[in-house]
């Protein structure tokens, strides 16, 4: 055939499906280069550079992607998303609620559609963004809720309130004792004022509302895929699915439905029977896989390893601390020093079994000297059977101390492990609550970004969604502003001295958090033979003022080379 002769057919053996041109390409590789333009074929970046030397794969059939000037960026990565819980599509949403009149009338509002009896959920308050700054109370909710429980939990999970029926139904009463890890918080009085705090306490209550069936998981999971797909995200880490949350997973997977890459975690429980149980169902599945072999994996669901509690939250003060938490920025609440969620010596049996199963591990520990406890356990565990590569990280990681910063980063050079997984839009969206809890002075160590890059650590960032909202973008601009949302000790309590750049922002949401999913040879940056997992954005994050990071906007997304999300057009 005289085409095939063509010199032009010569060299263009093969033809992009997609090409994208006329925008800038961060590729967020090794060198942080800038491309012109991308092809994409069978899923996969084919070719990537200048766009003369892209367009010779541009033939007949491909499609063209004029990108108008825009930016893109590697889709982006959430190093921790609560993905299992489908609370958030189907409760009240209290994230931006201004006081309680406010709450009251939107529980009203279920109220008046439910039977009685029925259960009234709501999701993500935060008393820092309440006018009365205070807790919500079982009295604040018993008038318009006379016969339905009400459970409305708080936006770090960790603690809620439930109303007088809710209560009732829990048995829980002024004679109730304290569960070992959990807090029923009580009034002046000894009564119980509804607030519950941690999961022993907390599930008295949540243990009595239904469960969520399959359909509405799966509605639930399709609804977020999408909703993460329009902020660019194209990667999750799932920090916590039991076997009814993997089922579902897989019946996407296999429907082909998946839009993120899903790596998973398995509850571990805090004891070590549930830790046993756990590893049950991670031995019989496939583990992940960071080495080339992963390229021609499948890869869209993986079973990651365990999630872990080593302590509770800095929301409600139970993170484990070395010195008293402070209220209201400057007063001491004397005598907590929050508490472990696992015993600590349990704790340190549950790592070496998965360590020596040779699963990866992530531990919750915000608290400084919960941090100290998890990273001395992986090295010990590290130390007696030296794995490299398993990966070990540090979720939250919120007030390191100097020791477990030491211990980050030898863990990372040496074992390729202590990785802390951070959500630097804690600052923004909790930031009020924490600056009055952890105070002035410890404040100013809240995830210490620059003091990591300073010693060579390398972390994942991540929302905690539903704790902040999963637009990556949030956090990343945190990570450079570290302003919180009101203000309310301050524009910015947490000091800028550990506010990182744009570049290195920017790879915690995408190269380093790959690295955290064992992916980082398949996706987290723009290179050929990598996932064509890419986002496209109205502006550049390298070029515009921090300001504008928060408001940047997706105007498309691709995953896998498929276009997932598209902006309307204006
Ligand atoms: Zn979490």
């Amino acid at each position: 055939m005289a085409l095939a002769l063509s010199p032009a057919s010569a060299w263009a053996q093969v033809e992009a499906d997609i090409v994208l041109v006329n925008g800038k390409i961060i590729t967020m590789d090794a060198a942080d280069s800038i491309a012109e333009a991308v092809a994409i074929r069978n899923g996969k970046i084919f070719a990537v550079g200048t766009k003369q030397s892209v367009m010779k794969y541009a033939g007949h059939s491909t499609r063209i992607i004029d990108m108008r000037n825009r930016t893109a960026t590697p889709g982006l990565i959430d190093s921790h998303l609560h993905f299992a819980s489908v609370d958030p599509v189907y409760s009240i949403d209290l994230s931006t609620v201004h006081g309680i009149e406010e709450v009251r009338r939107a529980v009203a509002e279920r109220v008046a559609r439910a039977k009685p009896g029925e259960w009234i959920q709501g999701q993500g308050w935060d008393e820092g963004k309440l006018v009365e700054r205070r807790y919500i109370y079982a009295a604040d909710l018993d008038r318009v809720a006379p016969h339905n429980p009400v459970w409305l939990e708080h936006t770090t999970g960790h603690y809620g309130v439930a109303n007088s029926v809710a209560l009732g139904l829990a048995h829980i009463t002024a004679d109730t004792k304290n569960p070992s890890a959990g807090t029923i918080d009580r009034d002046a009085r000894g009564q119980p004022t509804g607030v519950l705090k941690e999961e022993a306490a907390m599930s008295l209550v949540t243990a009595l509302m239904p469960a969520y069936s399959h359909d509405q998981m799966r509605e639930g999971y399709l609804q977020t895929m999408a909703a993460l797909n329009k902020e660019g995200i194209t990667a999750i880490k799932d920090p916590g699915m039991a076997a009814e949350n993997w089922a579902v997973y897989s019946e996407l997977r296999d429907q082909h439905k998946l839009t993120v890459h899903l790596f998973a975690l398995w509850r571990g429980g805090t004891s070590v029977a549930q830790t046993q149980e756990a590893l049950k169902h991670i031995l019989a599945l496939p583990k992940p896989l960071s080495d080339k072999q992963a390229i021609d994996n499948d890869d869209l669901l993986i079973s990651g390893g365990v999630k872990l509690f080593m302590d509770g939250s800095g929301g409600a003060r139970t993170a484990w601390m070395t010195a008293d938490w402070n209220k209201k920025s400057t007063e001491i609440d004397t005598g907590n020093r929050g508490y472990p969620l696992t015993d600590p010596e349990i704790y340190r049996q549950q790592v070496r079994l998965i360590h020596n199963a040779g699963i990866h591990v992530g531990t919750h520990a915000i608290g400084d000297r919960a941090i100290d406890w998890v990273v001395d356990t992986y090295a010990e565990v590290l130390k007696d059977k030296p794995t490299p590569g398993l990966r070990h990280s540090i979720i939250h990681a919120n007030i390191p101390s100097d020791h477990a910063i030491e211990t980050m980063a030898a863990l990372e050079k040496k074992y390729d492990a202590g990785y802390p997984e951070a959500q630097a839009e804690f600052m923004y969206w909790i930031g009020d609550t924490y600056a009055g809890n952890f105070g002035p002075a410890r404040c100013l160590r809240l995830m210490p970004f620059h003091t990591y890059l300073d010693r060579g650590i390398r972390w994942a960032g991540g929302s905690d969604y539903p704790v902040t909202p999963f637009a990556a973008r949030l956090g990343i601009w945190a990570s450079l502003a570290r302003e919180t949302l009101k203000g309310t000790y301050g524009k910015q309590p947490f000091g800028t001295a550990e506010a990182v750049d744009i570049h290195n922002a920017l790879r915690s949401y995408t190269i380093w958090a790959a690295h955290q999913l064992f992916l980082e040879q398949r996706i987290g940056s723009i290179e050929t033979g990598k996932d064509a997992d890419i986002a496209i954005w109205d502006r550049d994050p390298y070029t515009i003022p921090t300001e504008q990071v928060r408001d940047m906007k997706c105007v498309m997304t691709l995953f896998q080379g498929s276009v997932v999300y598209r902006a309307p057009a204006k």
